[in-house]
């Protein structure tokens, strides 16, 4: 087999291996180029409280202006930032950008002193006490108090070194700093983290909230997660609320937060600044 296609198995293959090769180079390339460069950016998408209907904060969201390509959304650069190590100087970037804008937002008095900014990190490549070292001297450049910044990690990050996670976790709560369990529900985990760690939230991932209703079981696997959540003394949001029936829903099952493109897209800082300024 090997003989009789041989020729052309290499014919069909060699460019596309080659070409895949090179576009993950180039692109861990043009990734180093971007950070020296200053290309990210970052939007914002409020979370809502579905008791008051007030923004009670944002999520920090990268985005990279790439000067051919133009705007990259994350799932395009994240997994290699991931594997390059890259990923530490950019959500440093992200959450330092988001920290300054929030002072911004606060100086002006746009937004309430009690506002969170969430960011999401990769934790599972750099959990070091770098990391803390990292955070203290934004919090302390930017000025922001470490109970206004919320973290978003995946239940993976945490589930990799559970026992070094619990050690930076512990610290970060020694700064105030909230935690969040981002896209809850769809990793693997054993859940005895929830209450060994300082988490004070967790984000119900959207692909349960897109099919409510649809389905029985997305309703009750959402239930289940509030319950959970209620009896460890968490906070729930809902990720993705998209329509009015879903909002209707997540209500009715006690969710205390909401965010989702019903409420609004993730914004950059000026179309943000028009949210707050104009309601
Ligand atoms: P995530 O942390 O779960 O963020 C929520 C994602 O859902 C965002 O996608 C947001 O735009 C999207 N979203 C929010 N509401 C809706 C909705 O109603 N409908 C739909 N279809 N989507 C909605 P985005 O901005 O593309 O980010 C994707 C993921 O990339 C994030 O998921 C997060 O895991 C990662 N990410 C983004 N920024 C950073 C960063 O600075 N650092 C790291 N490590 N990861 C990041
Ligand atoms: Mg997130
Ligand atoms: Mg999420
Ligand atoms: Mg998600």
């Amino acid at each position: 087999r090997a003989k009789a296609n041989g020729k052309a198995c290499y014919q069909v293959f060699e460019p596309t291996m080659h070409q895949r090769a090179f576009t993950s180079l180039q692109l861990e390339t043009d990734l180093r180029k971007a950070l020296v460069r200053d290309e990210f950016i970052t939007h914002y998408q409020p979370i809502i409280s579905l008791t008051t209907n007030q923004i009670v904060g944002f999520e920090a969201l990268a985005r990279w202006v790439h000067p051919e390509q133009g705007l990259i959304p994350p799932g395009k650069f994240i997994p290699i930032a991931e594997e390059t190590g890259l990923i530490m100087a950019i959500d440093l970037c992200i959450m330092r950008q988001a920290c300054r804008q929030l002072l911004v937002w606060q100086d002006e008095g746009l937004v309430a002193q009690s506002l969170t900014m969430s960011v999401n990190l990769s934790v599972k490549h750099f959990m070091s006490f770098d990391l803390l070292e990292q955070i203290d001297n934004i919090l302390q450049e930017t000025g922001i108090q470490g109970q206004n910044l919320r973290l978003e990690i995946t239940e993976s990050d945490i589930m990799g070194n559970a026992e070094f996670a619990s050690k930076i976790i512990e610290q970060l709560q020694n700064r105030h700093i909230q935690l969040s369990i981002d896209d809850f529900g769809t990793g693997y985990s054993s859940l005895s983290y929830l209450h060994r760690l300082p988490i004070d939230r967790l984000k119900i991932d959207r692909s349960f909230v897109m099919r409510i209703g649809e389905h029985g079981e997305n309703t009750e696997i959402i239930r289940a997660i509030v319950a959970l959540a209620n009896s460890l003394g968490l906070g729930t949001t809902a990720e993705g609320v998209e329509t009015p029936e879903q909002l209707a829903q997540i209500k009715a099952l006690n969710c205390e937060f909401g965010q989702g493109y019903l409420f609004s897209k993730p914004l950059d800082a000026e179309a943000t600044r028009k949210v707050l300024e104009h309601g």
